[in-house]
């Protein structure tokens, strides 16, 4: 067996979690490849820095700067890394961020693109991952080999959510990583999230994307190891929880592990919105054996989630999501709705300006859809759509999806859907408590949009009715 591990931000986060990295390294010699996030809360930092550079707040950027310079330098300091080469390392790094500020500080002129924004984004994963070698080279036994993802993970130009292209990826594993992690001891690590294009341009795989580079790896793996080696992959994804929950512990405290869950399943989960694993993480392996683990850092005695390849034929919820800041757009009174390509011209204009739409609805006179993130829906193309039809836009609403298998044989399932949120309507005095519904083409979802303010209140009661009942 070899095994792809990845560490996320809370198990990267401090010298203590890096310890029990170390532990689990050291305790498995089947994990061959490790993929670790930035330290926790550091991306949305070097986010925030971005924000003032652009804003010309110079204070604001020296501030962050020196929180991020800190927090590093304690780790170093903290592992007892400081005559590592790994102290040299991270130096490096800091210091190419602080030639990135010097490089922009010239306030709202300066040139803010889309590559030089995942260029600075991805700085989190290049600290940590230099931090976490450095650890594992003086806790453990094992021949730990750094591979910069830049190197492996190619991908296209779409900067912030960036596609892979999988067959130079495939390439790059044979090449960089598989001789490495092959040889006795060898630990290949290597940073989550980031990628470059085919021209060595930096490129970033969406927020909470090192799941998304570990699943990568495993496939890469997994299609190289049958023709040399006959070889079993694992993936696992290290995080703060004990495995895949019936929803988010933060929001349900009565939530529980699931021990097992199939790969359709888990993709929608991942899709409508559990943050425990990247929307795209399973898109790689659905079609592989590669068995998918998510377990607890800081609890290694607890099972965890094993994601299998069998698909269950159960017909049952499994688990409630909520997505966030969902923004509903609806166009009405359609100029010319009956005529074909209408809704081709409306995703066409979507497309140009990069807009990704997660829930749609039509009918007659007016198609609604849900667009994550309003800062997207900028004047420009408000105007574009203006153009088609008359828009309107709802924001603070939240996507809450109950997700299983086959839904649609459970009967009454929109029974109890109903009653609770005409119940937590009355409660909240609220008038329109659903503003649009949605069953899964593959029978795996059923989404609605809610108010933001009684989302967390309706989840809470769907899961008292559908999961906490036996
Ligand atoms: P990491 O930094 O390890 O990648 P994340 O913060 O991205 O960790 O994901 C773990 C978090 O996902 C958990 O702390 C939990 O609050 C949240 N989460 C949301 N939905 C679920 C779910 N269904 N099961 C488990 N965790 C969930
Ligand atoms: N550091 C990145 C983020 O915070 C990627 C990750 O944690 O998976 O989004
Ligand atoms: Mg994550």
């Amino acid at each position: 067996m070899l095994k792809v591990a990845k560490f996320g931000g809370t198990s990267v986060g401090t010298a203590e979690s890096i310890h029990k990295i170390a532990t689990i390294v050291a305790a498995d010699p089947e994990i061959a490849v490790v993929v670790v996030s930035a330290t926790a809360g550091t991306t949305n930092q070097l986010q925030e820095l971005l924000h003032n550079l652009k804003a010309g707040s110079l204070d604001k950027v020296k501030t962050i700067f020196t929180a991020i310079k800190k927090r590093h330098l304690d780790l170093v300091h903290n592992l007892s890394l400081d005559k590592e080469r790994a102290a040299a390392e991270v130096q490096e790094v800091i210091s190419a961020l602080e030639h990135l500020i010097l490089s922009r500080a010239g306030g709202p002129t300066g040139d803010y693109s889309d590559s030089f924004r995942d260029s600075l984004l991805g700085l989190g994963e290049k600290l940590s991952v230099l931090i976490v070698a450095g650890h594992l080279r003086k806790q453990t036994q094992k021949k730990i080999h750094y591979v910069r993802a830049e190197e492996v993970i190619i991908t296209d130009d779409c900067f912030g959510c960036a596609n892979p292209l999988s067959s130079l990826i495939q390439e790059n594993v044979r090449t960089k990583i598989l001789p490495y992690c092959m040889a006795t001891s060898g630990l290949v690590i290597t940073e989550g999230y980031l990628g470059a294009t085919v021209d060595g341009i930096s490129t970033t795989l969406g927020r909470g994307g090192s799941d998304y580079t570990a699943a990568l790896l495993a496939r890469a793996l997994d299609d190289l190891a049958p023709e040399q080696f006959q070889l079993q992959i694992q993936l696992q994804i290290w995080t703060d929880v004990s495995g895949i929950f019936t929803a988010d512990p933060r929001i349900v405290p009565a939530a529980r592990p699931l021990r097992q869950l199939s790969r359709f399943v888990a993709a929608e989960l991942a899709y409508w919105g559990a943050k425990v694993l990247h929307p795209a993480t399973l898109l790689p392996l659905l079609d592989t054996n590669v068995d998918i683990w998510v377990k607890n850092t800081f609890a290694t005695e607890e099972e965890g989630t094993l994601i299998q390849s069998k698909n269950s034929t159960e017909s049952k919820v499994e688990a409630i999501t909520l997505r966030r800041a969902q923004s509903l757009v609806t166009l009405s009174r359609v100029k010319r709705h009956d005529t074909y390509g209408f809704l081709a011209k409306i995703f066409n204009l979507l497309t140009s300006f990069k807009i990704s739409v997660d829930h749609v609805t039509t009918s007659e006179i007016s198609t609604s859809f849900t667009v994550y993130d309003t800062s997207l829906l900028d004047t420009a193309v408000i105007e574009k759509l203006s153009e088609l039809a008359e828009v309107q836009i709802e924001n603070n609403l939240c996507l809450v999806s109950m997700i299983g298998n086959n839904l649609i044989e459970i009967q009454d399932l929109l029974g109890p859907i109903s009653k609770t949120l005409a119940l937590i309507g009355q409660r909240h005095n609220h008038k329109y408590v659903l503003r649009s519904m949605y069953l899964g083409a593959g029978s795996n979802n059923i989404s609605f949009l809610v108010d933001e303010k009684i989302a967390e209140t309706i989840i809470l009661e769907l899961h008292r009715y559908y999961l906490e009942k036996c």
